[in-house]
């Protein structure tokens, strides 16, 4: 459980009964998740899965932010945003999903089933992992990589999109729902950095703090002697952070930023004004149509 929408969503069908119920859900704790999505985990837990009979397993495989900037860790690295000495654009490998996300909740799995690493799992011991998965990113639903968990994707077999979820959350006063990620994840958009630069100061003080620390690349790499050749950011214009034009919109946030075109007064009419009408009660927000104005 990520404690984003879509992870949410399936917690709350599960928790309601909408969905068969769940022996536990698993957070994978980078250390550096927003302070909205630790909130968000402490009223889910309080709040829905603690009166379900939901266990939360809150487990971590270390402090990705800390660990980055620590030369006696290992790092496993982030898809951070290179500029080789060429000027050539480059990307890091990301290992740290795996490392901070999956291998935590698969040691967690075979703790549950009580068959810990380096432990044999039996064959015909099995998990089902619920993976919260909408059906507008099918595409990222896979089959577990390992015999002793099979992967299912309830959004998916429910046809739920996100907005679907977004929609069940509002009903049940989960609206404030944040997205998931570290929070200096290289793989933001402009939106979530002005998000974090516009609503918490504290936190992009820290983001932009670690852009500039990592800038030649992880600390365990320098000390051993063997620095990055080009250069690390977390923005992908790879200026440090608090010069990328981070306020620049995408074309589909320009989009949906311009006022609607004004509807037809047919259409208006035929939706009725937002608040409602009575036979009685004025329309006077809806245009009337020249035809209507005659016939008046
Ligand atoms: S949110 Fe980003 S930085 Fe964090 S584990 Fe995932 S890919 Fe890595």
């Amino acid at each position: 459980m990520g404690a984003g929408v879509q992870s949410t969503a399936l917690l709350l069908l599960a928790a309601r009964g909408r969905l068969d119920s769940l022996d536990g859900a698993i957070f994978a704790d980078t250390k550096w998740e927003p302070e909205t999505v630790y909130r968000h985990l402490d009223r889910l837990e309080r709040e829905v899965a603690q009166p379900a009979g939901i266990p939360i397993h809150r487990v971590s495989a270390g402090d990705i932010r800390a660990d980055a900037l620590n030369p006696k860790k290992r790092f496993a690295s982030m898809p951070l945003h290179i500029l080789n000495p060429d000027g050539k654009p480059g990307m890091m490998r990301r290992q740290c999903t795996s490392e901070y996300k999956i291998k935590p909740i698969k040691r967690q799995v075979r703790h549950l089933l009580g068959f810990p690493h380096p432990t044999r799992v039996p064959k015909g011991i099995c998990v089902e992992q619920w993976i919260g998965i909408s059906i507008d990113e099918f595409h990222r639903a896979k089959d577990s990589d390992v015999r002793y968990i099979t992967n299912r994707h309830p959004l998916i077999d429910l046809g739920w999109t996100r907005d679907d979820c977004l929609t069940y959350l509002r009903e049940l006063g989960f609206e404030s729902t944040p997205k998931s990620a570290c929070l200096g994840c290289p793989y933001h958009g402009n939106a979530q950095w002005r998000k974090i630069r516009d609503e918490s100061p504290q936190e992009w003080e820290d983001v932009v703090a670690f852009d500039t620390a990592i800038r030649s690349g992880n600390a365990r790499a320098n000390a051993a002697g063997n620095p990055l050749l080009g250069q690390a950011f977390l923005h992908r214009s790879r200026l440090p952070l608090s010069e990328a034009p981070i306020d620049r919109l995408s074309a589909r946030e320009w989009a949906e930023r311009q006022p609607p075109l004004p509807e037809t007064a047919e259409e208006v009419l035929e939706a009725g004004v937002e608040d409602g009408c009575s036979p009685w009660s004025c329309r006077s927000d809806a245009p009337v149509p020249s035809d209507y104005d005659q016939a008046a």
